[in-house]
């Protein structure tokens, strides 16, 4: 009866033939988990460093299925909230260092991709001040001059924030007093983003393998072992970890929460939609116009705990809270309809900053890139690739 189980085992996994070995797997110089933007900049920079390098990206998704293709698409570096609030707790060169990496981490990224590939627009940002987010405005207002000349010597736009009442009107919102300009605030197509450096990647001999999802990865002294849902045991010299918010199960390093956030779009709109992308509640909501719609996410603080998770899934709470704004403040005086919704997983932890590290002789992470990581990922991933580099 064993011998019986033995055999049936052994027909039922899904051995590696020799073909396949010889043909996608062998003689990999570094191996890289995750194809969102960090693991495919990592792999393009690592292409750069040494054109014959043979690397190849492990995803576990038929497409890259994480934060990089189900973000907003803002091209932002910080709102003005959002950056007081970090300064509470971090030092001003902490939290300014940050601005300049995600700054720095756009261009990068216009420069791979091209502004006519991103369908990069620099339409501007703004963020919204309620009634009683007037304590909040008013904290604002008096540190704008600070904060332009910071952002002027990181940035080089004299003028990057002021307050921009006027246009309350002129956007139609409702129940918002109080708005602030954010003049150096873009965004693009997350799509075509994600389109073009993967083609970026396979044109410069990349190999992206999808629906391999790696459950274990054993470092070993002179090599790591990648244990995969398929049962194969996949063996590499070097490893890129770029797994963002699923990390956990893979690597044991700094604080990285899984944190779900939860988009809607609506169908086109009857009237005049409006441009720019916006940031709502210190940041907890934010929206944007994309192809005559509104795009429209956040909310995770309704619902803190059941949002740490790395699991996709819409709720009702939070849909209701999102329809509930566009009702309320983005579209009150004009009727909509609901296309879609979907969710993407980011990953946060007790600081902002991403973690970008060695942790073995052949291990190299960069992983936890926040909110923020369509600024800040193409960098993120250069740095981690260049980790790697640095150990063949
Ligand atoms: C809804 C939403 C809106 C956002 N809006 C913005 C925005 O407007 N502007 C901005 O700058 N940032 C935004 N972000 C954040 C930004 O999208 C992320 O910070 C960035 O995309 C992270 O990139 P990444 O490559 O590190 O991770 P991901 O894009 O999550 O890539 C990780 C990849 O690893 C794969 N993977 C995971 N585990 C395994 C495994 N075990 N085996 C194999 N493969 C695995 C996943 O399938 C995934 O493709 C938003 C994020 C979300 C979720």
């Amino acid at each position: 009866m064993s011998n019986h189980l033995v055999i049936f085992a052994e027909t039922i996994s899904m051995n590696l033939s020799y073909w396949e070995k010889e043909s996608f797997l062998k003689n990999i110089d570094v191996a890289i988990i995750g194809s969102g933007i960090v693991g495919l900049s990592a792999a393009i920079r690592l292409k750069e460093l040494s054109p014959k390098l043979s690397v190849i990206i492990l995803e576990r998704g038929s497409l890259p299925i994480g934060a990089s293709t189900r973000n907003a698409g803002f091209a932002c570096f910080g709102s003005m909230t959002e950056l007081l609030d970090d300064l509470k707790d971090q030092s001003e060169d902490v939290v300014f260092s940050l601005v300049e990496k995600r700054w720095k981490g756009l261009l990068k990224l216009r420069k791979r991709v091209g502004d006519a590939n991103l369908k990069y627009q620099e339409l501007g940002g703004f963020e919204l001040f309620r009634k009683e987010d007037g304590l909040n405005f008013q904290q604002c207002a008096d540190q704008i001059d600070f904060f332009n000349k910071k952002l002027d010597s990181i940035i080089g736009h004299k003028e990057v924030y002021k307050v921009a009442d006027n246009n309350i009107s002129n956007f139609g919102f409702g129940k918002i007093e109080h708005l602030i300009h954010n003049q150096a605030e873009g965004q693009i197509h997350t799509g075509e983003m994600m389109k073009t450096l993967l083609e970026i990647a396979q044109a410069k001999g990349v190999k992206i393998l999808n629906g391999i999802f790696i459950k274990k990865l054993n470092d070993g002294e002179n090599r790591v072992e990648l244990e995969t849902t398929d049962g194969w045991n996949l063996k590499f010299k070097k490893v890129l970890v770029a797994t963002n918010g699923f990390s956990k199960t893979l690597i044991n390093q700094g604080e990285i929460v899984p944190a779900r956030n939860q988009v809607l779009i609506t169908k086109p709109l009857q009237n005049k939609s409006i441009q720019g992308t916006f940031h709502y509640d210190k940041g907890y909501f934010y929206f944007r116009n994309i192809n005559g719609r509104i795009l429209l996410g956040g909310g995770r603080n309704l619902a803190k705990e059941q949002e740490e998770t790395p699991e996709f899934g819409t709720t009702e709470i939070i849909q209701n809270a999102l329809i509930d704004l566009l009702k309320n403040v983005i579209l009150p005086n004009q009727k909509f309809e609901i296309e879609s919704n979907w969710s993407g997983i980011l990953g946060i932890g007790d600081t902002k900053k991403p973690i970008v590290q060695n942790i073995s002789k052949n291990v190299s992470v960069a992983v936890r890139l926040g909110g923020m990581g369509v600024a800040i990922g193409s960098l993120v991933g250069e740095e981690g690739a260049e980790l790697i580099f640095k150990k063949i």
